[in-house]
């Protein structure tokens, strides 16, 4: 079997308000300890063929290149990644942090996604994030004279206090640097988080859906012009520079989640070991199955999540493959959903596809949750 794989890299240099990741604060002894439980995790983990790697966290660069490096070595030598395979890890910009591309680079890795957010002040503050926009220009400098010839910038709209002004200096800032790929994520507030009070307290501070709504409209009208190609709800690529990870999840091909908190995909089945980091390193080193939640996701469920995630991407859902797979005619199976939102001009359905229209992108949770809840 192939498969894409995530590694979890648990721990951060600091703890921003709004995140819900499974994370802590970077500890020199926590971190060794995971990572031990995270090479015993690889050593026993099943075999397959690695399609892509991509390290994510929490801060992978809270670790030393060489740390980073090792681990690839390791998963090179269980999953026989393919040299050519894409090899991504997540980057904190923050300058203390990103030094070391070229040993990365030597190792591996191919692709860096840089967690920048924005590129206003103000913004970065209220985010929570110790890093400054200088930071970001001078990690993608740091990446390039390191080899990098593939780099993501990771922004976030819909934060409190931006404006349509400031969102649109923060994309013009990320397009001046020439980075290859821009992902833009509407700020999303999790429940138990200090955001999540913040907004119980202050709920106008938010970006409404109305607000989000132009501030994703300006994305994408400005990485447009700038020659990004909208691939996928919130990603953008310079041509050929597609995320493969990513595009995994979205044909809702196989992956394999390394780490606590990680999700896996296998053979139908979707898990997710706990978050309790104590309990993942204990099982890990002890050669212990990993304990967790699994689902094995049949019928409706798995055709519904497998047009939910196509949905995403601008190709949509292709029939012929879809048919192929799941041995259901999209067409048929889903005609009154399609009927329904193609009315309402924000699905189009045809030339062996189904997609979402311009308009259909910015109301996606509504109409995938439509093809998500037919039983
Ligand atoms: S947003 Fe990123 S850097 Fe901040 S706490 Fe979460 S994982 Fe760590």
């Amino acid at each position: 079997m192939t498969a894409a794989l995530y590694v979890h890299w648990a721990f951060c240099p600091y703890i921003c308000p709004y995140c819900d990741f499974a994370k802590w604060a970077y500890d020199e002894r926590a971190a060794e300890r995971y990572v031990s439980a995270l090479k015993a995790e690889i050593v026993q983990a099943p075999a397959l063929q690695a399609s892509t790697v991509f390290y994510g966290g929490g801060t992978p660069n809270a670790y030393a290149p060489a740390e980073l490096v090792r681990v690839l070595a390791l998963l090179r030598e269980r999953f026989g990644v393919r040299d050519d395979a894409e090899v991504s890890t997540e980057v904190n910009p923050d300058r203390s942090l990103t030094s070391g591309f070229d040993e990365l680079r030597a190792g591996g890795f191919n692709r860096l996604s840089i967690g920048a957010q924005s590129f206003e002040a103000a913004e970065l503050h209220v985010l929570g994030r110790q890093h400054t926009a200088d930071d970001v220009a001078e990690t993608v400098r740091r990446a390039r004279a390191g080899g990098f010839g593939n780099v993501n910038v990771d922004l976030m709209f819909g934060v409190p206090g931006q404006t349509e002004a400031s969102w649109a200096r923060s994309l013009d800032a990320a397009i001046a640097l020439g980075v290859e790929h821009v992902s833009t994520y509407g700020l999303t507030i999790e429940e138990g988080t200090p955001y999540a009070r913040w907004q119980a307290r202050e709920p106008a501070a938010f970006a409404d859906d109305e607000r989000e709504a132009r501030l994703y409209a300006l994305a994408i009208e400005k990485l447009g012009a700038a020659g990004f190609e909208h691939y996928e709800i919130s990603n953008f690529a310079r041509p050929g520079f597609r995320c493969e990870h990513n595009a995994n999840y979205w044909r809702n091909g196989a992956y394999l989640g390394l780490g606590v908190g990680a999700a896996s995909y296998l053979g139908g089945v979707r898990s997710t070991h706990t978050r309790d980091r104590a309990a993942y390193e204990a099982a890990a080193l002890a050669g212990e199955a990993i304990p967790g939640e699994s689902e094995e996701l049949t019928g409706d469920a798995r055709t519904g999540e497998a047009v939910m995630l196509a949905l995403r991407t601008s190709e949509g859902v292709d029939a012929r493959t879809f048919r192929e797979r799941y041995g259901v005619d999209v067409f048929t199976h889903y005609a009154p959903i399609i009927a329904e939102y193609a009315a309402a001009g924000l699905l189009v359905a045809g030339d062996g596809s189904v997609r979402l229209t311009a308009r259909g992108r910015f109301l996606a949770n509504d109409v995938c949750g439509a093809f998500l809840a037919r039983t």
